[in-house]
């Protein structure tokens, strides 16, 4: 048996570890054109701001390679052949399969505005992209940042890390308009004043100014000029859906799959951030870009490649990040629709974050402890924790184990009343249920 897995991030990587879990002697390739193959991609925004060394983003030591007992091959896949059973590299050389993976991610959408290609336009893709904005931000003193995810905020405070003074263009008057409420929104935007970025509302750039092949500056759409030596932009991402498409298979934004994660092509999978799987919460095929999802999509393949029928079920998805210096949590349902500055899906996002069904909204706290539940009629629907982290375990077991609220749904609806104490009293009810021997 021959196993071709094209992308050496966390989807593909897991992927082998779930095939030699079932399969130690059929053959493996493992392709991939990052010079860097695994390592962590959230971990970039770490080693951006200096608090993580860059070996500290490769989880696997050569000792979990040659466990894991496979070829690797650093090139780019060109075009797969699901009617000979073959993938072509861009040496030219083929690779005949039995079982093929597509684990090859997604990248930034492309900023659309005239001066691109000049020295000093960054994005936030890859280790290489990220060792580059190491090096220009030595001799940048003034950037602008463009987007309104999670990602454009790790560029300012990388940026704001490396002592750069950063301008950061909002298309409307929010950050992250809807994966945020407006107060959270406020909170974020109020510590990024707080830390000396300069905030551009209702700023989109019009072109990106040169001279002698550099940035200096960028001309915005109502005329003005900010200097600058650096734009970094991440206004979203693209799943890597080429090689796909031109075979033939069904996709959509993404590669569609069945609930082994199979595509349209028999013996062809795909998993992780190229993948739209689908959601039981939204009735849709949706896009996550979120880390632990691709993780199990990967593993998930890997067992059905290696012949054990296993199916994917998306779980709530839950992320822990950090905004402007403050750790918020993110579960389930949150949204509020399209972000008008986000084009499709951002990094560490997941699609079902915007869908809101029928929910109301209670919150509580002030400053930075803040607490937002979605509340439907029997359960949770989703979470937003900023600061103060200790309900954030309880809530994403609440949401994904669909607990009944009825007993305290009045409460939180309650004027005045502190959510984080009804959570926690009810947590404490509840919490044998998840921790049963
Ligand atoms: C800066 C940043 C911050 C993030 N923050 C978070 C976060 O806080 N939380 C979270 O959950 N997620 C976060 N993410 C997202 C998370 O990293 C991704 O969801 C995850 O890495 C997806 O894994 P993957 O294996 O599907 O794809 P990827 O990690 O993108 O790997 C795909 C691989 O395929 C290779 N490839 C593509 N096409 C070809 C080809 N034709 N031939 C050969 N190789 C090819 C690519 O080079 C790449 O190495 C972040 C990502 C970034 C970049």
């Amino acid at each position: 048996m021959r196993y071709v897995i094209i992308g050496t991030g966390v989807a593909g990587i897991a992927a082998v570890e779930a095939i030699r879990s079932l399969d130690t002697s059929g053959e493996v390739f493992l392709i991939g054109d990052d010079p860097h193959a695994f390592y962590s991609r959230p971990g970039l925004a770490y080693y951006l701001s200096g608090e993580v060394p860059e070996k500290q983003l490769f989880p696997y030591s050569k000792h979990d390679y040659h466990h894991l007992n496979l070829h690797y091959v650093r090139e780019r896949v060109v075009s797969i052949s699901p009617e000979q059973s073959n993938v072509t590299l861009a040496s030219g050389q083929r690779l005949s399969y039995d079982r093929l993976l597509l684990a090859t991610g997604s990248q930034a959408a492309p900023l659309r505005v005239p001066g691109t290609d000049l020295e000093g336009v960054v994005k936030l893709d890859h280790l290489e992209d990220a060792r580059r904005i190491v090096k220009l931000a030595r001799r940048t003193r003034e950037a602008v940042v463009i987007g309104g995810g999670i990602t454009a905020l790790e560029l300012v405070e990388g940026l704001l890390a490396r002592k750069v003074h950063v301008h950061y263009f909002l298309r409307g008057d929010r950050y992250w308009r809807n994966v945020l409420d407006e107060e959270e929104s406020r909170i974020v935007l109020h510590r990024l004043h707080e830390d000396g970025v300069t905030l551009h509302f209702h700023t989109e750039a019009a072109e990106i100014l040169g001279k002698r092949g550099r940035v200096v500056g960028v001309r915005t759409k109502d005329g003005r000029v900010v200097k600058c030596q650096m734009v970094a932009f991440a206004v979203g991402i693209r799943p890597r859906i080429q090689l796909a498409q031109e075979a033939g298979l069904n996709v959509d934004r993404g590669i569609l799959v069945d609930e082994t994660l199979q595509t349209s092509a028999p013996g062809v999978y795909a998993a992780g951030d190229v993948a739209q799987v689908f959601d039981p919460l939204t009735g849709h095929a949706v896009l996550d870009s979120l880390w632990t999802p691709a993780r199990e999509q990967g593993y998930v393949a890997g067992l059905n490649m290696a012949g054990k029928r296993a199916a994917y079920l998306k779980a709530t998805p839950f992320n822990v990040t950090r905004l402007a210096g403050l750790t918020t949590t993110i579960i389930g349902t949150v949204g509020r629709g399209r972000d008008e500055d986000i084009a499709g899906i951002a990094r560490g996002d997941s699609e079902t974050w915007r869908e809101l069904p029928e929910a109301i909204v209670a919150q509580s706290g002030f400053d930075v402890n803040r607490l937002r539940l979605l509340v439907g009629e029997e359960r949770l629907l989703g979470a937003v924790v900023m600061g103060d982290q200790k309900l954030s375990l309880p809530l994403q077991k609440i949401i994904a184990g669909g607990v009944d609220i009825t007993p305290i749904r009045p409460k939180l609806l309650a004027r005045g009343v502190s959510l984080a104490e009804v959570v926690a009293d009810f947590w404490e009810q509840v919490r044998g249920q998840f921790y049963a021997a």
